[in-house]
């Protein structure tokens, strides 16, 4: 299919959403709006980006300057660039750098941070525009999910670890990247913020929650390295205490809010959410380790 077409195609799905929308037809505007963002993320799926930090903030103005082109609000090309200084100087942007993102359902207008009352382009309620969270962790579970994801979790990795040797388990991988040892560190890193913020939660108004490089300290290790049985032990007595201390507060608990300096105003039921969807995304990586020494082990038995 060529450029072209692909894009008609985009264009003519998403424009189809709209009028069905309008119509009532909700069943069937949910399977056009879900195709055409099907087509972007297979086109975007076969893109090779960049992962450096200098050649992101080169893509990231070229981003800009598209948008500036196509004349989409200046706003977001300055937000963006802002962005991209952030991440030059090697540090996450804050919420008051980078506010958030929404779009008019009605005709597309992209508006940053606090809203008009109404679009200034259709004149469409700013209440209907869709917000873009930064990270869809936020909203993947209601507390009722989140608790058992959080009380599963634990028990999931451990089946993955057992069986594997001290040894196996602190193994770099080839390509430099974490040991299991240090993707459980991570988990525990992660677990530790949660217990902390849950406190602020429960025992201030609208606390500050500062922002957390969580992801650096998981090579860090202290004077006397525990193994990594241990600190799996230690994620789970903390996982234990933060549930037993959501289980038994009132329900009116999970919206209480707190200032996040990266990701702005969120609620408990947010924090939690993302803390419970984050560790999912590293089950991946986990097998792939774990495959690893299991395929070894296979191969050792074979070999006899
Ligand atoms: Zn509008």
């Amino acid at each position: 299919m060529g450029e072209s077409e692909w894009s008609q195609t985009h264009i003519f799905l998403v424009a189809l959403a709209s009028r069905l929308e309008n119509e009532g037809q909700y069943n069937i505007a949910k399977l056009t709006r879900a195709a055409a963002d099907s087509l972007s993320r297979r086109a975007a799926y076969q893109l090779d980006m960049p992962g450096g930090k200098a050649e992101l903030a080169a893509q990231i103005e070229q981003a800009a300057s598209a948008l500036s082109a196509l004349g989409v609000t200046a706003e977001i090309s300055s937000t963006l660039r802002q962005g991209a200084s952030a991440l030059s100087e090697n540090r996450l942007p804050l919420i008051y750098e980078t506010p958030h993102p929404y779009v008019c359902r009605t005709c597309g207008h992209l508006a940053l941070g606090e809203l008009a009352e109404k679009c200034p382009v259709c004149g469409a309620w700013s209440a209907t525009f869709q917000w873009f969270p930064p990270v869809y962790w936020l909203e993947a579970f209601d507390p009722p999910a989140a608790l058992a994801r959080l009380r599963q979790t634990p028990l999931e990795v451990a089946g993955l670890l057992s069986g594997l040797s001290e040894e196996q388990l602190s193994q770099t991988p080839e390509d430099g990247g974490w040991a299991l040892r240090n993707i459980v560190s991570h988990l525990r890193d992660a677990q530790g913020v949660l217990s902390f913020r849950l406190d602020l939660f429960l025992n201030e108004e609208d606390p500050a929650l500062e922002s957390k490089a969580v992801f650096e300290w998981a090579t860090r290790e202290e004077a006397r390295a525990p193994s990594t049985l241990e600190i799996f032990d230690s994620y789970k007595a903390l996982r234990a205490e933060t549930l037993a201390k959501l289980e038994v507060m009132p329900c009116d608990m999970w919206w209480r809010t707190g200032r996040h300096e990266e990701f702005g105003r969120i609620s408990l039921r947010q924090q939690v959410s993302y803390f419970a969807a984050h560790e999912l995304t590293h089950f991946p990586q986990i097998e792939k380790l774990r495959d690893h020494f299991t395929d070894d082990m296979v191969q050792t038995e074979e070999s006899r």
